[in-house]
């Protein structure tokens, strides 16, 4: 999935875990699981430079809006830098292909499903997890 899905996923696993009381490691660790849980949906997936420009400014924008929905603590921060981190891999590898990075993140490397799907409906299951997460984040600030 985009890494923007990733993002604000993750951000709302940090805002449920934080309110439920769990410290930030638990955010990191369920962000990361949740990775490869939503790369197991039918997705889209890019695999162009402008496609990446895109998604990297979009996730720049969610850690703005969820930074102002969440002016007094950064537990959803954890959430969402272990829902995306898995992604620093598959980036490493198409801008620097030269270093023959092997992908590990059992999505990446095969070891579990990553169904790939054409544009509109593998970008439709991305907005509606968006919705969701948004709803979840505004929901839990208020
Ligand atoms: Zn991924």
């Amino acid at each position: 999935m985009y890494v923007t899905s990733h993002a604000l996923s993750g951000a709302a696993i940090g805002a449920v875990t934080a309110s439920a009381g769990y410290p930030s490691w638990v955010a990191f660790i369920a962000g990361f699981v949740s990775h490869a849980v939503l790369d197991s949906i039918p997705h889209h997936d890019y695999t162009s430079l402008p496609g990446a420009v895109v998604d990297l400014l979009l996730t720049g924008g969610v850690i703005w809006i969820v930074g102002s929905l969440y002016p007094t603590h950064y537990l959803w921060f954890w959430g969402l830098f272990g829902a995306t981190i898995p992604d620093l891999e598959v980036g490493l590898k198409h801008l620097f292909p030269l270093w023959g990075i092997k992908l590990r993140y059992p999505s990446h490397s095969g070891l579990l499903p990553h169904p790939q799907i054409p544009f509109w409906p593998g970008v439709l299951p991305q907005i509606l997890s968006a919705i969701i997460c948004f709803g979840i984040l505004i929901h839990l600030a208020a």
